[in-house]
C-alpha cells in the first residue's frame, strides 16, 4: 500500500492504557491525534492484586489519561468505539458520531473469558480492573468480621490467581474462619512456568485454611455455590474469576479477524495484515514472538506502532517490532516473590522490590509530576537498589542475588518430575 502524504494526517488511537498512552506520547506533533477510551483513567493492572490487601489504594494505581494526552499536545474523547470500518477509514463511537482517520492504532486489550460457564458473568467477580479488585478487598473485610465461616473460591491458578491468593493471605491469614479454595484446570499451579513453584506455594499455605483443587474446571456458578466438573459443589461467599482473557469483540465486528477467538493478525511492523494503515499495540495484537501478554510488551508495541507512523510521515522505511526479554515477576503476598528470567527461576521476598520499582518507573514515565503527588519518589532504599535491574534488559543471576536472600529453583527437578509423571501415565 502506498500512503498519500498529507501535511497533517489524523491518527485515532483506540484505548488509553499501556499501549495507547505510549503511542500518543511517541507520535510527532505534526499529526492530529485523537485518543478514545470510555474510562478517563490509566490503570496500572499489574498492581491491582495489592488492592485486595490494601497495600495499594485505587488512587495510587491510577493516572488521569486526558491529562497525559493533553500534555502530549493531543485530544482525548471519553467514549466507547463500537465499530471500526477499515475500508472507509472510519471509527464509530457509542454516542453516534464517527471520526475519520488516516492512521489508526488499536490498543483495546482483551476481555474477561468465562469460557461460557453459566453464572460466571453474573456471580463471579472478574479480577480485571481497579474497581473490581477494590470491591474484592472491601468484601473480604466484611467477611473477616462475620461470626460464621466464610468461603472464598478463586478460579484459576495462573499468575493472577496466585497473586490474589497471596494478597488475601497477607491481610487475612490470621482470620481462621476465612476458608479459601483455588481451582486449577491443569495438574499444577502456575503451569506455564518452567519450575516447580507449585510445591513452594503449597508449602507456604500449609499453616492456613487453603485448599487447592487441581485438574478440575468450573461447570456453573451461582450466588452461593461453585459447581465443578468433577461433581464437587463448593460453598462460596465470594467467587473471584482470574481464569483468562479473550479477544475484544470489536476485532471480529470490524472484520480484523475471522473468528471470535482470534487476536488481530499483524505483520512484523504491527500493521494489520490487510488494512495497512491500522496498527495494533498490546494485548489485542497477535505477534508471533510474543508468548505472554504483558504490560511491558504493550508499552514497547505502542512505541513501535507510533514510531512506524512517524516513519511513514517522514518517508522512511518501517521497522519491525522486536520483543525485549524481560522477567516475569510473580508476587505471593508477603510470603514470597518469584522472578522468571530466561533460563532461571528465583524465589525470595527480597525480589518484591523489583516489582515495586517497575511499578514506580512505569507510573513516572507516564506522569512524572503525578507520581510525586502520590508520594512515590523511587526513594526507598530497597527500591533504589532494584532500579538498575528494572532498567536493564538482561537479568543476570548474580545481579538478582544482590537484592537480598534468594533461592534458585531447580528446573531439572521439575523436568524429572514431569518425566516420571509421563512414565506413570
Ligand atoms: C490482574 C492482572 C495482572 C497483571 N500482571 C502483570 C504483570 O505483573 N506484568 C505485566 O507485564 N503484565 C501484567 N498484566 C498484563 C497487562 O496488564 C496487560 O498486558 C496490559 O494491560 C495490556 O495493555 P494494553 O494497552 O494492550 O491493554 P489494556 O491495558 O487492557 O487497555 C485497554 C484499554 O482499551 C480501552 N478500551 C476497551 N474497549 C474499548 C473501546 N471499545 N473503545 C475505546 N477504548 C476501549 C480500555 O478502557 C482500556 O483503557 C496483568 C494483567 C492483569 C489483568
Amino acid at each position: 500500500m502506498v500512503f498519500k502524504r498529507k501535511s497533517r494526517p489524523t491518527v485515532i488511537i483506540i484505548g488509553a492504557n499501556f499501549g495507547g498512552l505510549t503511542a500518543v506520547t511517541t507520535l510527532l506533533k505534526q499529526f492530529t491525534v485523537i485518543v478514545v477510551d470510555p474510562t478517563p483513567w490509566f490503570e496500572y493492572l499489574p498492581g491491582i492484586h495489592e488492592l485486595v490487601s490494601g497495600v495499594k489504594t485505587p488512587s495510587l494505581l491510577k493516572l488521569s489519561s486526558p491529562k497525559i494526552v493533553r500534555r502530549a499536545g493531543h485530544r482525548f474523547i471519553k467514549d466507547r468505539v463500537v465499530q471500526i470500518l477499515p475500508d472507509k477509514n472510519l471509527v464509530i463511537m457509542k454516542n453516534g458520531t464517527s471520526l475519520s482517520y488516516d492512521f489508526c492504532i488499536v490498543a483495546i486489550g482483551g476481555v474477561k473469558n468465562t469460557f461460557g460457564t453459566p453464572g460466571a458473568d453474573t456471580h463471579a467477580v472478574s479480577f480485571s480492573n481497579i474497581e473490581n479488585c477494590h470491591f474484592i478487598g472491601k468484601q473480604l473485610k466484611i467477611l473477616s468480621k462475620a461470626k460464621t465461616p466464610s468461603h472464598i473460591v478463586i478460579v484459576g491458578g495462573g499468575i493472577e490467581g496466585i497473586e490474589v491468593l497471596g494478597e488475601i493471605l497477607r491481610k487475612f491469614k490470621d482470620i481462621k474462619h476465612i476458608r479459601i479454595r483455588l481451582i486449577e484446570r491443569e495438574n499444577r499451579l502456575l503451569n506455564e512456568i518452567p519450575a516447580d513453584i507449585d510445591s513452594e506455594i503449597r508449602k507456604h499455605c500449609r499453616p492456613y485454611p487453603v485448599e487447592f483443587i487441581t485438574e478440575a474446571s468450573v461447570k456453573k456458578v451461582t450466588g452461593k455455590t461453585v459447581f465443578l466438573t468433577n461433581g464437587k459443589r463448593l460453598k462460596s461467599d465470594l467467587t473471584i474469576w482470574t481464569a483468562g482473557a479473550k479477544p475484544h469483540p470489536l476485532l471480529l465486528l470490524s472484520g480484523f479477524t475471522e473468528t471470535a477467538d482470534q487476536w488481530a493478525p499483524v505483520s512484523g511492523t504491527l500493521q494489520h495484515i490487510v488494512h495497512k494503515n491500522v496498527f495494533f499495540a498490546g494485548d489485542a495484537a497477535d505477534v508471533p514472538d510474543v508468548h505472554s501478554k504483558q504490560a511491558y510488551h504493550a508499552i514497547d508495541m505502542g512505541h513501535c506502532a507510533a514510531l512506524n507512523i512517524n516513519r511513514i510521515h517522514s518517508g522512511k522505511a518501517l521497522q519491525p517490532f522486536k520483543p525485549r526479554p524481560k522477567p516475569i515477576i510473580v508476587s505471593f503476598g508477603d510470603l514470597d516473590t518469584y522472578v522468571i528470567a530466561g533460563d532461571f527461576v528465583l524465589a525470595g521476598s527480597a525480589l518484591s522490590s523489583l516489582k515495586e520499582v517497575v511499578f514506580q518507573k512505569v507510573m513516572m514515565d507516564f506522569d512524572p509530576a503525578g507520581i510525586a503527588l502520590k508520594g512515590l519518589h523511587l526513594s526507598n532504599r530497597a527500591v533504589r537498589s532494584a532500579l538498575p535491574l528494572a532498567l536493564s534488559t538482561t537479568f543476570s543471576l548474580s545481579a538478582l542475588k544482590r537484592l537480598g536472600k534468594v533461592r534458585l529453583l531447580d528446573k531439572r527437578k521439575e523436568k524429572t518430575k514431569r518425566m516420571r509423571q509421563r512414565k506413570h501415565d
